[in-house]
C-alpha cells in the first residue's frame, strides 16, 4: 500500500499527558474542553490569559467527553469570524484532540493557530484501511486491536491522519505479531 501523505508523526501530545501555557501570542481565543478533566487547564489558560489583558477576548466552550460534533461545531462557528490572531486551544483526552484538530485542519486552520493540552493518552482511535470502521480503545502504539467492524485484527500504525485524526490500522499476521 502507498504511503499516505498526509500521515504524520504522532504528536507529542497524543503520547504524554501535557499541560502546555495558553499561546499568548493571539489576540482572540477560543479554548475547548473535553469533559470534567479539561476543567483544570480551561481555568488555567483562562486565568493566564485574563492576566495578561484583563479584558482579553476568550470564548470558551465547554463539551462531553466525547461530544465531538459539539466540539466541532463550536470551532467552526467561530472560524465564521476568526481574524488574524485567533487561537483555537484544546482539552482533553488525547483521541478527542485528535479528532478536533482533524476538523480544525480541514476547515483551514494552520498547525500554529492551534494548542492542545491532552488529560490522558490510553485511549486510541483506529481506523482501519480495510473497512473505514473507526474503533476506539484503549491501545498501545504499534500494538493490536480487533476492529469492531470487520474483526480483522489491526496493526497501529505509529503515525496518524492529520485530517481523519486517528491512526489507520492495517491487518496484521497474528502469529507474527505474537511472537515478535
Ligand atoms: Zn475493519
Amino acid at each position: 500500500m502507498k504511503p499516505d501523505l498526509e500521515l504524520t508523526s504522532v504528536p507529542t501530545w497524543a503520547t504524554t499527558a501535557c499541560r502546555p501555557s495558553a499561546d499568548l501570542t493571539g489576540k482572540y481565543w477560543t479554548i475547548v474542553g473535553f469533559g470534567a478533566e479539561a476543567e483544570p487547564m480551561v481555568g488555567t489558560w483562562t486565568a493566564q490569559l485574563s492576566g495578561v489583558d484583563s479584558q482579553a477576548a476568550i470564548r470558551i466552550h465547554r463539551v462531553g467527553a466525547h461530544d465531538d460534533a459539539a466540539a466541532a461545531a463550536a470551532v467552526s462557528s467561530d472560524l465564521g469570524d476568526a481574524v488574524v490572531g485567533w487561537r483555537l486551544m484544546i482539552a482533553g483526552p488525547a483521541d478527542a484532540c485528535l479528532r478536533l484538530r482533524a476538523h480544525a485542519l480541514r476547515s483551514g486552520v494552520a498547525d500554529d493557530e492551534m494548542l492542545v493540552a491532552s488529560t490522558s493518552v490510553g485511549v486510541r482511535e483506529v481506523v482501519c484501511v480495510h473497512c473505514g470502521v473507526r474503533t476506539r480503545t484503549a491501545a498501545d502504539l504499534e500494538g493490536v486491536v480487533a476492529c469492531t467492524g470487520c474483526r480483522r485484527n489491526l496493526f497501529v500504525y505509529y503515525h496518524v491522519s492529520r485530517l481523519k485524526g486517528a491512526h489507520l490500522g492495517f491487518m496484521v499476521d497474528a502469529e507474527k505479531v505474537s511472537s515478535r
